[in-house]
Order: C-alpha cells, then structure tokens, then sequence
C-alpha cells in the first residue's frame, strides 16, 4: 500500500511514519507513507494556500488549486479522480487511489472503514486546517470524507493518522501476531473480552482460574461469554447485529438475570 497525506505541516508525520508498529511497517516495505505539503503546490509567490471566504464571515477557507495540484501530482495519469457520488463504481484493489478528506462533516469512522481501505492500494488523505476547505475539492475532488467523531479539532492531521494507523494494523504482516487483529473490538462485532497477564495474584486480585487451566476449549468459552457480556455491558447496539448462538443467547438470559438480582 501506499499512502500520502497531503497537510501544510508534514513535521508531524516523520515520527508518526517511523516510530512502532507503523515504523517496522515502513522499514519492512510493507507501506511506503509520505507527508507532502501542499503549499508547495502553490502559484502564488508567497506560497498562499487559503483566502477569506465568499459572503464574509470569519476563519479562512483552503483554496482549491494548490490541493487540486497536489493531489493530481500523485496520480499515475494525472488526472483528478471521479467522486463517488458521481455514479461511479467505488474504487476495488488496484484501481485508482481513493482520495480521502477528513472532515468533522464526514462519515463517522468505523472499523468496519478501516477494513475497507485496507483493501486498497493507494490512499491520499488530505488534512484541512482553519474554517474549512473550498467545497470544489469536496465535490469535484475526493471520493471520501470521513470524521472520526462529533468534535472539531483544528487541523486534520491527528484525524488522519488515526485512520492511518488503524487501516495499516490490518495490512497482512504488519502485526506480529495476525490474530490479534481478528479478536480486536469491531472486528469480530463485539467487545474484546479482558486480558490478564503475570503474576497470576497482583494486591490480592485474582487471574480468573479458568485462563490458568490450559484447557483451551474452555478459555475460548470464556473469552466468548466475557467479550459478549462486556459488549452487552458497555455497547448493547452492537448486539442487535449479531447473529448469536442459542448457547450465547442462553448467556444474555443470564445476564439480564444477574442484573436483576443486584437491583
Ligand atoms: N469549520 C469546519 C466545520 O465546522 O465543519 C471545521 C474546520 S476544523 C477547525 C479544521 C480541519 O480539521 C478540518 O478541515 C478537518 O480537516 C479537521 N478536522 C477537525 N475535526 C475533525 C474530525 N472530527 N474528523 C476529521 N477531521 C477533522
């Protein structure tokens, strides 16, 4: 995969790109990720890349050319993609980058987005700053915007390496042990059930025994009921989606039980 992030402070991302799970990834060819700064795109000769907005009011808006330029440089025949929204077929592995802006007005972002991005090859975030960004690039530019929540931050470089980060997790070889990123809340559309390690009795609390018992038929039973209660718990919409098995559903009888009892 590759990935560019087009910002105005590509400072942030060096550490970011080269430091843990990221950085292994990067030194090991698994992902190329650069930061270009779009002000090198620029016409202008004091490199402006933002202007007030049309009908007033305060903030500055990012201007369209400078981003169109950086984005079109990335691309193989140098044009700009087609939006989504245009009717088009959603980019499939292999075709052309999906063009990403991250934007408080975007859709909210998911594990389940972040699967689908890593299916991609290349992906170009775009990180706004200041009031926002002129609508052309949104309409005529990328093929995605997502948010990663209901607040505003001020620049998108945080929002960016978030997704970052959680689509090049998922890369096949990235994470040492591939099965944790199977079992990771989201992913298996519950809860991660919770983890224990050394010593087996810490201040006087307790590993559960059953984690102690080597019966691996048993702790995967566990793990189930656990991620399912925590998910029940803490996340109850998320188990209107599951599809559950008599037994689970034995357990959510239980629950509601227990919860009964302690009122
Ligand atoms: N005026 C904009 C609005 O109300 O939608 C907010 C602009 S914000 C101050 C500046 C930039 O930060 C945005 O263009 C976007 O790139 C980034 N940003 C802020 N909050 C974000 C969020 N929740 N998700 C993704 N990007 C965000």
């Amino acid at each position: 995969m590759r990935i560019d992030v087009l910002t105005l402070f590509p400072e942030l991302f060096a550490p970011f790109f080269h430091t843990s799970i990221l950085g292994k990834a990067h030194e090991r060819g698994l992902v190329a990720m650069h930061a270009v700064n779009f002000r090198d795109f620029s016409a202008n000769k004091h490199q402006i890349v933002d202007d007030y907005p049309y009908g007033g009011g305060g903030g500055m808006v990012l201007k369209p050319e400078p981003i169109f330029a950086a984005v079109e440089s990335l691309l193989p025949n140098r044009e700009a993609p087609q939006p989504e929204a245009s009717g088009e077929e959603p980019q499939t592995a292999g075709s052309r980058p999906r063009v990403i802006l991250m934007c408080p007005q975007g859709e909210r972002y998911s594990q389940a987005k972040a699967e689908e991005l890593a299916q991609a090859e290349h992906l170009i975030f775009i990180c706004g700053h200041y009031e926002g960004y002129d609508e052309r690039i949104r309409e005529n530019l990328v093929t995605d915007e997502i948010s990663i929540g209901d607040y505003v931050l001020t620049g998108g470089e945080i929002p960016a390496m978030a997704v970052i980060d959680s689509v090049v997790r998922l890369l096949p070889g990235v994470l040492g042990n591939e099965r944790s990123a199977v079992t990771d809340s989201y992913s298996t559309g519950l809860l991660e059930y919770p983890h224990y390690t050394r010593p087996p009795e810490f201040r006087g609390w307790k590993v559960p025994d059953v984690l102690l018992s080597g019966h691996h038929e048993n702790i995967e039973r566990w793990r189930r009921r656990q991620s399912l209660y925590r998910t029940w718990q803490r996340r109850p919409d998320l188990i209107d989606e599951q599809s559950l098995t008599l037994e689970e559903r034995k357990w959510l009888g239980e629950f509601e039980r227990e919860r009964a009892e302690e009122v």
